[in-house]
């Protein structure tokens, strides 16, 4: 069997073949993408349900569509994207082709986590493949059965020459990372990113995090209650709490506590029955390790479960929780949650939810529940976060137009759309001359003389639209 050296070496041998340049080949591999889902969907909602017994229905939208949404966009867009990008010019360059050319970076690796972990590999990899990329795709080893169906669907459907995935856990993503490679797109969590980064070092080897972090969902002001827990729940309990862009906590005024939890009964019991447990609509934590993760934050809580709290771990299984009473410095407020644990924290006022967001890591999402389009716009001006939405939770990183990516600590770099396609090409300046104008070019030319300059100033300074500035003549 091929080891990773090897299969690195035929990829890039492949990318140097210019194999993958072309948009006809680009167009042929994203229609394979497209053709391995339609396929085999039976197989992925499968192989999703084993690894996380994600309902279907919740495969589909995170999984398939997102997929086959971005893949679709990749193919509407590609040869506009591959255009190159014509800049304004001075008067010295005025007679020269000066453009941005997007070039593929050669052969990129994707590695990904296990929440998503189909989305996580192959929206990366449309974009390198619409970028012209050789790729290596690494799923990840703890959701083993889509690991497994990717390794297996991967070279039945796209070109083996260019696209491989490599299976195995941390050891083996080690040796990988020695490898030398032109990308490195990454997502998980901060700590291993901080290996991805120091292996990335020695070859001066650019990357993208794509990573997760503590996303707060602040309820302010004026409020329609009920739909409001209905939007919270949805985004926090999908996938049991395992999304990177999932509500992590809740910051609101205390009088909001009660009829929220009122209505978040209500809500959870709508979704899931009196018994989330026997629900086919609510999903697992997705190993022993993440289950003890997440329950051992639970216990050493302060704070009052009110709402959930059983679990059970043959099964696998946290009951869709919420506690209050929750200060800053609760076990639950410590990291990521990464689990279906909603804890509530109160303050008290808009602007103290403003700090209580700044003091800590900048966060994937910011989300700002409110009739209040000022409360709204207050929390987005004073705040950063990768992503926003207010009055929803995580439906801001469905649409392929608006980029996806993290902020300081919760990731570098964006995709989806035209942001991974850019994220994986290299944007080569391009200043095409000829050989004319040389009576213009004598201008820069030893013996320099103070006419000279002033000319020469006067042909390439960019002068302001509102007509400030010294003349230069
Ligand atoms: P994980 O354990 O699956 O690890 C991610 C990948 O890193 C895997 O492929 C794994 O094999 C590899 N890996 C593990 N240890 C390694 C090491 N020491 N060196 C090199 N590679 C190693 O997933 P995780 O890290 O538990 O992922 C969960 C995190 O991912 C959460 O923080 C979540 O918010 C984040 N996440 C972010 C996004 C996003 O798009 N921003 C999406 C999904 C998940």
């Amino acid at each position: 069997m091929e080891g990773q050296k090897e299969v690195l070496e035929r990829l890039r041998r492949s990318f140097e073949g210019g194999r993958t340049r072309g948009a006809k080949y680009r167009r042929g591999q994203l229609e394979a993408v497209v053709k391995l889902i339609h396929d085999n969907e039976a197989a992925i909602l499968e192989a999703l349900h084993r690894d996380l017994r994600k309902p279907h229905f919740e495969t589909v939208m995170s999984e398939i569509d997102i997929t086959l949404n971005e893949a679709n966009f990749a193919l509407n867009h590609l040869e506009s994207w591959m255009q190159p990008e014509y800049v304004s010019k001075n008067l010295a360059t005025k007679f020269d082709d000066c453009f941005i050319r997007k070039e593929p970076l050669g052969v990129v690796l994707i590695i990904g986590a296990w929440n998503y972990p189909l989305q996580v590999i192959l929206v990366p990899l449309v974009a390198a493949i619409a970028a012209g990329n050789c790729a290596i795709l690494k799923p990840s080893e703890v959701s083993g059965a889509t690991e497994k169906l990717l390794a297996e669907l991967v070279p039945k459907y796209l070109d083996q020459d260019c696209y491989a995935v490599l299976c195995g856990g941390a050891e083996e993503t080690k040796d990988l990372l020695k490898n030398r490679f032109d990308h490195i797109f990454y997502t998980g969590s901060q700590a291993v990113a901080r290996h991805i980064l120091l292996a990335a070092a020695p070859h001066l080897t650019p990357v993208t995090l794509e990573l997760g972090g503590k996303s707060p969902c602040v309820l302010w002001g004026g409020l329609d209650i009920p739909s409001a827990a209905r939007r919270l729940a949805w985004a926090k309990f999908f996938n049991a709490g395992q999304s990177c862009v999932a509500p992590d906590y809740v910051l609101c005024h205390p009088k909001i506590v009660e009829p929220l939890l009122a209505a978040l009964k209500v809500t959870l019991e709508e979704f899931y029955g009196a018994q989330p447990r026997e629900s086919p609509h609510y999903g697992r934590m997705v190993a022993d390790r993440h289950w003890d993760r997440v329950k051992g934050l639970l216990e050493r809580s302060q704070g009052r479960v009110a709402i959930g709290g059983d679990s059970d771990k043959e099964d696998r299984y946290i009951a869709p929780t919420v506690l209050v009473d929750v200060d800053e410095s609760d076990s639950l407020m410590e990291e990521e949650i990464f689990g279906p644990v909603l804890p509530i924290l109160t303050i008290p006022s808009l602007d103290s939810a403003v700090d209580f967001i700044n003091r800590k890591d900048k966060p994937l999402a910011l989300y700002v529940f409110s009739e209040s389009s000022e409360v709204v716009t207050t929390v987005l001006e004073r705040a950063s976060s990768g992503g926003f939405c207010s009055n929803d939770g995580m439906v801001q990183m469905t649409l392929p137009g608006l980029p996806f990516g993290g902020v300081g600590a919760s990731g570098m770099g964006r995709y989806h759309g035209r942001w991974g396609f850019d994220t994986f090409s290299h944007s080569r300046a391009v200043m095409l001359r000829g050989w004319g104008l040389e009576r213009v070019n004598v201008l820069r030319y030893p013996p320099y003389t103070p006419p000279r300059l002033s000319w020469l100033r006067w042909a390439t300074t960019i002068s302001r639209k509102d007509g400030w500035g010294c003349s230069v003549m």
